[in-house]
C-alpha cells in the first residue's frame, strides 16, 4: 500500500510536466501549498490531481492601436481553475509580468477562497502582459475592449465573472461590462464586478478588500491577546487594497507607521497622516517620496520595520527565506495574494509569527462581489450598511471556523484555510462524480 502511495506520489510531482506552459514560480508555491494541505487531509489522488492544474486556460493575442496609429500586439489569459461549484470569479490583471502561470496560480487561490468563504463560485483569474502606466487612457481602453471580446467565448454570469485586481479599476470594469453587452445587443450588469454605482455596481465594493483585511487585522490581534489601541502597522503596496487598509485602521485607531509602492515608502514611528497622504498621492498626484512626512525607505527595509501588523498589499513572493528572519512584526495579514513563500512560512511559523493567510485575509472583495453579483441578477440594491454588516458576518464566521480548526488540528491557519476550502471543493467533485 505505502509503495503504491509513493509510487503515485511521485506520478504526480511530474505533473506540472503535463503543462509546461505552467511552470512559474507562484504556480509551484500554489501547487505545493495545494500538495501540502491535501497530503495533511489524506486526499483521494483521483481529485488531487485534477485540482493541481486547471480546468481551462485561454490564451489571446490582443492586436491594440496606439496613439501614434501603430499596432500593438500584447498576450492576454484568462483561466478558469475549477468550475465544480458554480461560475467562476477572479479578477483581471494589468502588468508586465503577467504570464499562464502566475495567472494559473491566482485562479487556484480564487477556488480556495471561495469555497472557504462559502461562496458558491469556482475561481479564474484573467490579465493581460502590459504595463498599464505607458498606455494613455484611449489606448487602455481599446485593449480592454479587444481582450473582453478575445476572452468573451469564456464569460457569461453564470459562467465566469471577473473583477479588478492590480492594474485594473471600476472603469476597466465599465468598458468590459459595456463590451460585453454590445456583443449580446442588451445590458448585462452582472457579467463584471467592481463596476462604477452607475451600471450596477455595489455600495462597498470600492474598499472591500481593504476593509476585509482591516476587519481580520482587529479580529487576529483580538485573538492574540493584543490590544489594538497603540499597535502599529506597516503596509506594502499603497493601491486599491493598500490604501483602503491605511484609511479605515487608521480611521480605527491604529498607528500606520509605513506604507509603499513600487516606487519605494515613507516611515514615521509617530504615525503618517493617512487621510492627508491619500489626498495628495490618490488626488493631487504627488509621489510618496514628494509627500515628506516620514523618512524615505526601501520595500526590503518596509517589511522589517518594527511593528505590530505587517500587510503585504502588493505582489506576490515578497516575504521569502531570505527577509523572514529579520521580520519584526507580530502578525502578518496577507492582503496581496501569495505573498509569502513556504520557506518562508516555515520560519514564521517557528518564530511565532501568525500570518492570516491570503484566501482569508483579502477575501473580502469577492464577498462584496459575490453582493454585487446577486444584487444585478436581482436587479434590487442593498444600502451600504447592509453590505457591510453582510461582510462583516461571513468574513468573521470565516476567521472563526479557520481559528477553530487550526486550533484543533494544531496547525497554522493557511493550513486551516487551505484544508476547509479545498475539502469544500473535494466534496462537490465526490458529489458530482466524473464525467462522462
Ligand atoms: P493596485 O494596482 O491598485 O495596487 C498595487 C500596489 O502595489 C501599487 O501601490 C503599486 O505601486 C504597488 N507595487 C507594485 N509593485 C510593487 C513592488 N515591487 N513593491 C512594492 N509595491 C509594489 O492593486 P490592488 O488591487 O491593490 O492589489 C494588490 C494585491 O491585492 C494584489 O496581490 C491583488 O491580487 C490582491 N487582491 C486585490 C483585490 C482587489 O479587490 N483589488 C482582491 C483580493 C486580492
Amino acid at each position: 500500500m505505502k509503495t503504491h502511495f509513493i509510487e503515485e506520489r511521485e506520478t504526480s510531482m511530474a505533473c506540472p510536466a503535463v503543462f509546461p506552459e505552467l511552470d512559474d514560480p507562484t504556480f509551484r508555491l500554489a501547487v505545493a501549498q495545494f500538495d501540502k494541505a491535501a497530503e495533511a487531509m489524506q486526499m483521494d489522488w483521483k481529485i488531487r490531481e485534477r485540482l493541481r492544474v486547471p480546468q481551462r486556460s485561454l490564451i489571446v493575442s490582443i492586436p491594440t492601436r496606439m496613439d501614434d496609429g501603430s499596432v500593438k500586439v500584447f498576450a492576454g489569459y484568462r483561466v478558469q481553475h475549477d468550475l465544480a461549484r458554480g461560475p467562476c470569479k477572479g479578477g483581471i490583471r494589468y502588468h508586465f509580468d503577467v504570464n499562464l502561470g502566475t495567472i494559473s496560480a491566482l485562479a487556484m487561490w480564487m477556488t480556495w477562497k471561495c469555497a472557504l468563504t462559502g461562496l458558491p463560485f469556482g475561481g479564474a483569474k484573467g490579465g493581460v502582459r502590459v504595463d498599464p502606466n505607458a498606455l494613455s487612457q484611449s489606448e487602455l481602453e481599446r485593449l480592454t475592449r479587444r481582450y473582453a471580446a478575445e476572452i468573451f467565448p469564456f464569460l457569461g454570469p453564470d459562467k465566469d465573472i471577473p473583477a479588478p485586481d492590480i492594474g485594473t479599476n471600476a472603469q476597466v470594469m465599465a468598458w468590459v461590462m459595456d463590451t460585453y453587452s454590445q456583443q449580446v445587443g442588451f445590458s448585462v450588469p452582472s457579467i463584471v464586478t467592481g463596476k462604477p454605482l452607475s451600471v450596477g455596481g455595489s455600495f462597498g465594493r470600492e474598499d472591500a478588500t481593504g476593509r476585509g483585511v482591516a476587519m481580520l487585522t482587529l479580529e487576529a490581534l483580538r485573538a492574540c491577546g493584543i490590544n489594538s489601541e497603540g499597535s502599529s502597522v506597516a503596509i506594502q503596496g499603497f493601491g486599491n487594497v493598500g490604501s483602503a487598509v491605511a484609511r479605515i485602521l487608521d480611521e480605527i485607531g491604529l498607528r500606520v507607521v509605513a506604507i509603499s509602492d513600487a516606487t519605494g515608502g515613507i516611515y514615521n514611528p509617530k504615525g503618517l497622516p493617512i487621510p492627508d497622504v491619500i489626498r495628495h498621492y490618490h488626488e493631487g498626484e504627488e509621489t510618496l517620496r514628494e509627500l515628506k512626512v516620514g523618512d524615505w525607505i526601501t520595500n526590503d527595509e518596509l517589511l522589517t520595520t518594527e511593528t505590530t501588523v505587517l500587510v503585504p498589499a502588493a505582489l506576490s513572493e515578497q516575504i521569502t527565506a531570505n527577509n523572514a528572519p529579520s521580520l519584526r512584526c507580530r502578525l502578518v495579514v496577507e492582503g496581496a495574494n501569495g505573498p509569502t513563500t513556504q520557506a518562508a512560512d516555515d520560519i514564521l511559523e517557528e518564530r511565532g509569527i501568525m500570518i492570516v493567510p491570503d484566501i482569508l485575509a483579502n477575501s473580502g472583495g469577492v464577498i462584496v462581489s459575490y453582493f454585487e453579483w446577486v444584487q444585478d441578477i436581482q436587479r434590487f440594491f442593498w444600502n451600504r450598511q447592509d453590505i457591510q454588516e453582510r461582510l462583516q458576518s461571513i468574513i468573521t464566521e470565516a476567521f472563526q471556523r479557520t481559528w477553530d480548526c487550526a486550533k484543533a488540528k494544531n496547525t497554522t491557519m493557511r493550513m486551516a484555510a487551505l484544508m476547509n476550502g479545498i475539502e469544500a471543493v473535494a466534496e462537490a467533485h465526490r458529489a458530482r462524480g466524473l464525467y462522462p
